[in-house]
């Protein structure tokens, strides 16, 4: 693995000031950040001058389906139910596993082009995503995804054999237990599936009460909140992350926040699909470990987490005070909760050990300047076109705004989207 060193880096110091260190990345991690580089450390490294840019973690997103890009503005301006049931689910049945692979390719591309690294991926054909991936250089947390009503028996049994073998799992690339939610996943599966994914060390990923509608019908056919059914199901623990968790009761956030399970907020996706307002600021002040996601292009409809991060933070002030969330805390949403969520121990930062995940951000971009709070700017007043560079694993993944092979990725996806609209 090639050796870089990032020299003259601005980096958020003490109360928010910029502070120049020479960060050298090695095998893959942050393996010294400061000013005492030896000739050793620099012998065989490619030196990069990094004094008109920012060094900041990357971004990881919580919660995402990548092939929906294919589905970007196909139906807009529709609440969730007449969404899915009209629109969505009669356009993925056509979906096949090249298809995937084209979608989940432009969805990666735009990622790293808005600074994401890593993603926790729900959706089918799971091996054409972890190829994709594994050749475009980034990491994912790869779902293998439940639904009863949309599969047959067999297909449930073949996934579980695939969980027993791990098959597939690398470096990057981890496996996680995916029940849809609890409106496609009876209740005797989800036990299963929490089973499994505790005795197979897999963390368990689900929906959970998106809208108002899938609590009231949960109350109805099963007398308690999804929160509580989940809890029924021996699901709800700290190996739970939960979706949208967007109408939870006071008791379903005591029970939630005491679990120990992680809340993946998808702001943008909740309000375009009138799901409702996540209750950032109320899971907050009840101590519930919080992450974002982007939730799907095809209801987002963007993967750009820094949007995300940035209407998180002014939902937590608009539900509370200017005070809540501050924007570390709103950067840390958007970066090392969702890496400790996920399993990714040492992810999510730039300091010395960290997986050698980062963003170099333009400082002599007009959104970055002046420059009284580096991460003020960066998550209230920047975007992601103020990102000039992506490194994960310590090797680059877009640099000077080029990703390779995108203007490739870019013909196909335009054109399998077409196809697939029939137009
Ligand atoms: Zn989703």
């Amino acid at each position: 693995m090639a050796k870089i060193v990032l020299k003259s880096a601005n980096l958020p110091g003490e109360y928010s000031k910029i502070e120049q260190k020479d960060i050298l990345i090695d095998g893959g991690r942050f393996a010294k950040i400061g000013g005492n580089l030896t000739p050793q450390d620099i012998e065989n490294a490619e030196v990069v001058d990094c004094s008109s840019f920012a060094v900041l973690p990357a971004f990881y997103n919580g919660h995402t389906h990548a092939a929906m890009t294919l589905l970007r503005g196909y139906a807009d301006d529709m609440e969730l139910n007449r969404w899915l049931n009209q629109y969505i689910w009669p356009f993925e049945a056509k979906l096949t596993g090249d298809d995937i692979e084209i979608g989940s390719r432009l969805a990666v591309l735009e990622m790293i082009k808005s600074g994401t690294v890593f993603f926790a991926d729900m959706y089918w054909h799971r091996e054409k995503t972890m190829k994709v991936v594994e050749e475009m250089g980034i990491r994912a947390s790869i779902g293998v995804t439940f639904a009863e009503a949309l599969m047959s028996p067999d297909a449930i049994e073949k996934n579980f054999e695939f969980l027993a073998a791990h098959t597939g799992e690398s470096e990057r690339v981890h496996l996680v237990v995916m029940p849809h939610s609890i409106y496609t996943v009876g209740e005797p599966l989800f036990r299963r599936c929490a089973e499994v994914a505790r005795a197979e060390k897999f963390l368990l990923h689900t929906h959970l009460s998106e809208t108002k509608k899938e609590v009231e019908d949960c109350q109805k056919q099963f007398g308690c909140s999804p929160v509580a059914l989940l809890d029924r199901a021996g699901a709800l623990d700290e190996n739970l992350i939960a979706a949208h968790c967007v109408h939870f009761s006071e008791n379903d956030l005591r029970a939630f926040a005491a679990a120990g399970a992680t809340a993946v907020l998808n702001p943008c996706s909740n309000l375009k699909l009138s799901s409702g307002i996540p209750p950032v600021a109320a899971l907050l002040a009840g101590g519930a470990k919080l992450a974002l996601g982007t939730d799907g292009a095809s209801s987002n409809n963007s993967l750009d987490m820094h949007a995300e991060m940035k209407l998180a933070a002014l939902l937590a002030k608009a539900q509370n005070t200017a005070e809540t969330l501050p924007a570390q805390e709103a950067l840390y949403m958007a970066t090392r909760n969702v890496a400790q969520a996920y399993g990714l121990s040492g992810a999510g930062e730039v300091r010395e050990g960290a997986l050698a995940d980062c963003l170099l951000v333009r400082l002599d971009n007009e959104r970055m300047t002046p420059c009284h709070d580096i991460v003020s700017n960066w998550v209230y007043a920047a975007d992601s076109g103020c990102i000039d560079s992506v490194i994960c694993n310590g090797r680059f993944v877009m640099r000077g705004r080029h990703v390779d092979g995108e203007e490739e990725i870019l013909k196909d996806a335009q054109a399998c989207a077409k196809r697939l609209a029939g137009r």
